[in-house]
């Protein structure tokens, strides 16, 4: 048993040194690729044309020209990102972007709102999955499209809907070309009469928002997502909490815990997916209980996320519309990867097909995995 659980550690460790270097190399490679700044920089080379089935957004009235408002957490974008985000537009035939930068006191919400309020065809977050939610949440019911620019260290939300990482100008291109479909969002409520909070990936209590709100911040900067692993690795061993689940409208059921996730969808970085099977637009919220007891526990919960168990060793995943967690202490708890401090509560409701996105259509799909367009800015960020 020992030598199958180091076995198994062994083969982690090197699937994650085999992943370093890939990022590593992948990130070098499109560097190189990049040409230097300046006037010729400054323009991306004109794409060959959206596919016309693509062009799925509504035509404005006769004569106005179609109009992209980008929210942009600043702190993410390459300095050009407007200049840049501007020629896109142009090249696309668009009027020129309203740009609205976030703030650190408010993420997404007020940006959103002037953008809704400005009536433009498609509204962009450009940023992490920190800057999607906020604006998400205010385009849930309105019919309005959310594009994404995926700029962060996760972009969950973006890996799931496959969403092109690394390459902003083709991920706004995608905004503004894209095929509209409707997709799931998920409700939250941090206490019985709380404030309804949207969230679009997971939302989670215990161990997983605890590492969220432990993450070194500038570790994050230097080596993207392993810093949550080097967060996960000190939150690793501590006491399971007492809950109550009650799923939909069956009886409560009580259980111990380390963590709680709700997950409208399930993939994660490294290729792994975390809730196999759960897709944004299948209208079921998958809940992921994880309730190792200790080290070696750890090890079988790891296995059954590598091998893609639904009901694996000290995990179990449970589908429903709407569940209400009840803590006998207050856990950590986090939308999206956003820390929202700690609770003994928590609601999740699913919302089926409340929020149009806009991803790739085939034809767009088809050029950006042909990879052979210039990278104008050189910059990558996945
Ligand atoms: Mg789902």
């Amino acid at each position: 048993m020992l030598l199958g659980l180091l076995a198994l550690l062994v083969t982690l460790l090197i699937g994650i040194a085999v992943g370093i270097a890939f990022e590593a190399a992948r990130t070098r490679r499109a560097r190189a690729s990049a040409p230097g700044t300046g006037e010729a920089a400054a323009a991306p080379e004109a794409p060959a044309g959206p596919d016309p089935q693509d062009q799925s957004a509504p035509a404005r009235a006769a004569g106005g020209m179609r109009r992209a408002a980008i929210v942009l957490n600043p702190v993410k974008a390459h300095a050009d990102f407007r200049a840049s985000a501007a020629a896109v537009c142009r090249e696309a035939g668009w009027a020129e972007p309203l740009i609205i930068e976030t703030e650190e006191e408010d993420p997404g919400t007020e940006m959103a709102r002037e953008a809704l309020a400005a009536g433009v065809d498609v509204v962009v977050a450009a940023g992490g999955d920190g800057t999607v939610r906020p604006v998400a949440e205010q385009l849930v019911h309105t019919g309005v499209p959310l594009g994404i620019v995926p700029l962060g260290t996760g972009n969950l939300l973006a890996r799931n809907l496959s969403i092109v990482l690394g390459r902003p100008e083709w991920a706004l291109r995608t905004a503004l070309w894209g095929v509209d479909t409707s997709m799931d969002v998920a409700h939250a409520q941090l206490s019985p009469e709380g404030e309804d909070h949207v969230f679009l990936v997971m939302a989670g209590l215990g161990f997983d928002a605890a590492v969220m709100a432990d993450t070194n911040d500038a570790l994050k900067t230097r080596v993207g997502w392993l810093a949550y692993v080097e967060a996960g690795s000190r939150k690793l061993l501590g006491n399971r909490a007492k809950v109550s689940l009650r799923f939909d409208d069956k009886e409560p059921k009580e259980t111990r815990v380390r963590s709680v996730l709700g997950g409208n969808c399930g993939k994660v970085q490294g290729g792994l997916e975390l809730l196999p099977g759960a897709k944004v637009d299948d209208g079921i919220l998958d809940v992921l209980i994880v309730s190792p007891k200790n080290l070696a526990d750890w090890f079988g919960v790891i296995a059954s996320v590598v091998g893609r168990r639904r009901r694996g060793l000290h995990t179990e995943i449970t589908p429903c519309s709407r569940v209400v967690i009840e803590a006998e202490d207050e856990m950590e708890v986090q939308l999206d990867g956003d820390p929202c401090g700690e609770t003994a509560y928590l609601a999740m409701e699913i919302d089926p097909g409340s929020l149009v996105v806009r991803t790739a259509g085939e034809e767009l799909r088809r050029r950006i995995r042909a990879a052979d367009w210039p990278v104008p800015f050189g910059y990558t960020n996945d």
